[in-house]
């Protein structure tokens, strides 16, 4: 019901005709009968006189119980809607208020900023949208549970609140998500920035909930209604205001985290073209446009090829062949990556099967998928499915998986390896592994960085980075690929190195399956008929998976 007609009807009930009739109507009759039994009463008590009329007496005493009924019936009303108003502000405070932080909420930062805009116009100020959102407010929940997870959001409030000029408003629009209004001196946009220096020192503070510490960041999207020091009525719009700071605030988010970014117009088409990729993966799984492309892996001394790794390629419609760097992180995001991969890795079996048996697999894995609990059991499955032998396989996985639940990686790779898979470690150098991590999980080989490999194109033909690595590898005893051997140059450095795989452009492109088929047919490299018999008598090593998944789940 709308607030204007419940105060209406509160209205009406304060002024209660009835009660306010019939007390009315007592107090004339108790005058007039009262003016007429009183005296009447005196004379008979103290002149002798006749007593008053028994009707009349009786009238007066029914004025005096009317004026007892309506008193209580007006102080019962009084009582009632006192009551009522009580509920209908507390009604209206749940719907305008967010329980949790007690910030505003969405509905009532909508009319809070209409009634700013309205008033910074007026006095000829600008105003600022701030969008906030919390960096990793999922993994706190995770962690720590969902009672910390509050008390972190609560928290933040109270200190973003702290910062705020008087006219500030600030909300809770939802989960990790808050945003703030304020008003400016038109042109002095720095005041703003200052504000949101202070906000982000304020949050690098540890947040300290229930015996754990907490360290967070937040990233920050700002939109005005100003153009310099131009007021433009279309960019007040609540609606536009909002909008234009949650684009602000991806863009922060995308650019790292941590950050804060005035909201340009450039940005709506990278939002666009990044909605367009997001909507183009969705149909191009469907599509099964996604296929694995293979590059050729070499062992560096005797220049024999030894495998192949897989690398996904995107065949779109509209963009022709895209890149992984560009759609792996989308699809990690729109949480696609494992229906993405699962497609891949079915159709990369279907491939490698063909292959001479010598020729391994080498698979990227995505941390996203070692987060599944029963990531190797459907690693293995399909394997089986595939009749494919573990021994072939390698799993590569990045220095970022890492910083995932480390205890249920460690299950992840064990469970795979105890079942011939090899894991190696992608990109070494590129990211946060520590030697203790090095030492403790079993790791088969080390894959060095193609940015370090790339360093032995320099006239000296050293590095002292790939010299490092290959020395930690010999201590740790894990063989090496090098990636990214562009020239003759480069290998010629990598084989004065000692015994490494390797692979790169030097020895041809990534090429899909059918260019991969051929050039093995033209080498004698893929399976004979023979051995694809020999092959479809299961495997033992296959056998033995099919007992240990008929063990566990039906998955
Ligand atoms: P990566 O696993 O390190 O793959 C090697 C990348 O280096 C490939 O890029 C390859 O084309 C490129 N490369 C190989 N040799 C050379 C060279 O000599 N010079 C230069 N400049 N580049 C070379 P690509 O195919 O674009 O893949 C990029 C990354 O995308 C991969 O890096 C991998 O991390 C990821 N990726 C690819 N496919 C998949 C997949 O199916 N799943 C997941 N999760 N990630 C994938
Ligand atoms: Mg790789
Ligand atoms: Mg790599």
């Amino acid at each position: 019901m709308a607030d204007a007609e419940v105060n209406k009807q509160l209205g009406n009930a304060d002024r209660d005709l009835v009660a306010l009739g019939i007390a009315t109507a007592a107090i004339i009759l108790f005058v007039a009968t009262g003016s007429s039994v009183v005296p009447k009463a005196i004379d008979a008590v103290f002149s002798d006189g006749h007593a008053p009329d028994h009707l009349l007496i009786n009238a007066l005493l029914l004025n005096v119980v009317l004026i007892i009924f309506g008193w209580r019936r007006y102080r019962e009303l009084q009582a009632e809607i006192s009551e009522r108003r009580r509920a209908e502000g507390l009604a209206r405070e749940l719907a305008e208020i967010d329980p949790l932080t007690s910030c505003l909420n969405r509905r009532s930062m909508k009319s809070a900023t209409e009634a700013l805009c309205e008033d910074a116009s007026i006095r000829g100020r600008a105003v600022a949208y701030c969008m906030i959102d919390l960096d990793n407010f999922k993994q706190i929940n995770d962690m720590h549970g969902h009672s910390v997870g509050d008390a972190v959001l609560v928290e933040l409030a109270k200190r973003i609140e702290a910062q705020l000029p008087k006219d500030a408003s600030l909300a809770r629009l939802g989960g990790d998500e808050f945003a703030f209004i304020t008003s400016y001196e038109a042109g002095n946009r720095d005041r703003v920035d200052d504000l949101v220096v202070r906000l982000f020192e304020q949050i690098a503070l540890p947040f300290e909930q229930e015996e754990v510490t907490i360290d967070t960041t937040i990233s920050i999207g700002v939109a005005t209604d100003h153009d310099g020091t131009e007021f433009h009525s279309e960019l007040a719009a609540p609606n536009s205001l909002m909008q234009r700071a949650d684009i602000a605030m991806y863009t922060a988010k995308k650019q790292g985290k941590n950050r804060y970014f005035w909201f340009e117009p450039t940005m709506e088409n990278e939002l666009r073209f990044r909605n367009e990729l997001e909507a183009g993966i969705r149909r191009g799984i469907t599509a099964g446009e996604f296929v694995p492309y293979y590059e050729q892996q070499v062992d560096l001394e005797s220049g024999e090829l030894v495998g192949f790794e897989m690398l996904a390629r995107w065949r779109s419609d509209q963009m022709g062949i895209v890149s992984p760097e560009i759609f792996i992180p989308i699809a990690e995001e729109i949480g696609l990556i494992t229906q993405l991969s699962d497609q891949l890795m079915d159709q990369a079996l279907v491939d490698a099967s063909a292959w001479d048996e010598s020729l391994t697999l080498s698979i990227n894995i995505s941390p996203i998928q070692l987060r599944d609990p029963w990531f190797a059991q459907k690693l293995l499955k399909l394997l089986v499915t595939h009749n494919f032998p573990a021994q072939r396989l390698e799993v590569e996985i990045t220095e970022s998986c890492l910083h995932e639940n480390i205890g249920m990686v460690r299950s992840i790779i064990t469970s795979l390896r105890n079942q011939g898979v090899s894991i190696s470690l992608d990109d070494f150098g590129t990211g946060y592994s520590s030697l203790e991590q090095l030492r403790t999980l079993p790791f088969d080989r080390l894959k060095i960085d193609r940015s370090f490999v790339s360093e032995l194109k320099e006239p000296s033909g050293t590095s002292k980075i790939v010299d490092a690595i290959v020395s930690l590898g010999r201590g740790l005893n894990l063989p090496i690929t090098a990636e990214g051997i562009e020239d003759e140059a480069i290998l010629k450095a990598l084989k004065a190195m000692g015994k490494l795989k390797g692979q790169g452009y030097l020895y041809g492109q990534p090429e899909s399956g059918e260019q991969v088929r051929e050039r093995l047919a033209l080498a004698g490299k893929l399976m004979t008929n023979s051995a694809n018999a020999t092959n479809n008598i299961q495997d033992p090593n296959t056998v033995e998976i099919e007992a240990m998944l008929a063990k566990t789940v039906n998955l």
